[in-house]
């Protein structure tokens, strides 16, 4: 396993992180070349199989590649190699208004709602999502829709409007298209629309995208032309950074390395770096180790003039750097992953903590974050918040649940 030489960072997202966003097109896709060329050739030969699945991670550009080449059909006017951007159908696309595309995604009930949720319900959500962060994950998309600790669903409802709007006429007289995204969640569902996969209406192209090809049913992968995403090259990522963000490239080459071919990883990598996510937390834990409390007062008001998202992505880093202190403990090969500058934090909080102890310390540190989602007084539920890590992690006191914060 690759060593790596930041703190491995919640795969569940970073809301103020940097985005990858507006990117539909072919030609704005970071690499994944193997997959575009014969994409294009496909449609522009008019040969594209009506029900494709692309397979990859939604940080290799999963869903951008998506959604190219649902604009790549759509458009009234395409070159052999993109989209023009400029018909009446791209600029609806843009938009993700477009009649003709439609999109199924996982979703939840909504606030009071009775019958089963259907994709449409949460279209706005859906349209924001794209503008800001195309390389979503399925986390982050689920803290989009306050549903952090809830499943989403394709649910039977939602593929039963996918058989109406497919069997109707296209709106503007072209080509139907139909995204699903995180297909593996159509479950048995997936069964309903097995006819339709395998005789679309004319005209008609259902593009399936997936993450886990182990979750899919048999039926659907057996009836999809597949095209599978790979890893981003370092070379790729590099491009990315130092072309879109403007990154230096010294920076760039480091996080490149460090991102397994990911580029929501390697821009999360980035974020954090600059937020000073992981410092900010270590020197929370020295503070606690030393019972320095004058300077974890001053502490206490820096972190209280950050944002909301950021406090609330400082607990969830600190979640994880508990997680992965404890997985450090326990394996050599998850030691190898804490980086040079973290190890001391993270041995010395296996040294001091047994599973009890951390079982406590994450329901404390789930406890504040239940509060800052709820505006609670944050100063005082941090300073409560770090008296108990106190006698959790150094005291190793027993914490019956029901005395915590809450
Ligand atoms: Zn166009």
């Amino acid at each position: 396993m690759a060593r790596h030489t930041w703190p491995v960072l919640p795969a569940d997202n970073a809301p103020f992180a940097l985005k990858h966003n507006g990117d539909m097109n072919f030609s704005e896709i970071s690499g994944q070349e193997h997959m575009k060329a014969p994409l294009r050739r496909a449609v522009h030969d008019g040969r594209l199989a009506h029900a494709i699945l692309l397979l990859g991670k939604s940080g290799q550009g999963l869903l951008p590649m998506g959604l190219a080449l649902a604009g790549y059909i759509l458009c009234e006017n395409r070159s052999e190699s993109d989209a023009c951007g400029h018909c009446n159908a791209c600029r609806k696309i843009e938009k993700h208004i477009h009649p003709d595309q439609h999109f199924t995604f996982p979703v939840v009930k909504k606030e009071k709602q009775k019958d089963p949720p259907l994709s449409s319900d949460w279209m706005e959500e859906w349209r924001q999502a794209l503008n800001e962060d195309a390389l979503m994950s399925y986390n982050d998309w689920l803290q989009r829709l306050n549903a952090a600790n809830k499943q989403g669903n394709i649910t039977a409802r939602e593929c039963q409007e996918i058989v109406r709007k497919l069997n109707m006429k296209s709106f503007e007289a072209g080509s139907k298209v139909l995204l699903v995204w995180k297909a593996e969640l159509l479950k048995k569902e997936g069964n309903r629309l097995l006819k339709i996969i395998e005789e679309p209406p004319e005209d008609t192209y259902i593009i399936l995208m997936a993450e886990d090809e182990s979750e899919l049913l048999n039926t659907i992968l057996s009836r999809t032309q597949v095209y599978r995403l790979q890893p981003l090259s370092d070379e790729d990522i590099l491009q990315h950074l130092v072309g879109k963000e403007g990154m230096d490239e010294g920076r760039a080459r480091e996080l490149a390395y460090l991102s397994e071919g990911d580029l929501a990883r390697a821009l999360r990598l980035a974020s954090e770096s600059e937020s000073g996510m992981g410092d900010a937390f270590r020197q929370w834990m020295l503070m606690i180790a030393r019972s320095d409390w004058a300077a974890l007062l001053d502490w206490i008001n820096e972190i209280a003039a950050k944002g909301r998202e950021w406090q609330k992505y400082f607990i969830r880093y600190g979640l994880h750097f508990f997680e992965e202190a404890l997985k450090a403990g326990m394996s050599r090969e998850y030691k190898a992953r804490i980086v040079p500058g973290y190890e001391k934090l993270s041995n010395f909080l296996n040294e001091k903590m047994d599973l009890e102890a951390y079982e406590n310390a994450v329901r404390l540190l789930e406890d504040l974050h239940y509060h800052i989602e709820r505006n609670a007084y944050f100063k005082v539920q941090l300073l409560n918040a770090s008296l108990r890590l106190r006698d959790v992690i150094i005291e190793r006191k027993r914490i019956r649940p029901e005395a915590l914060i809450r």
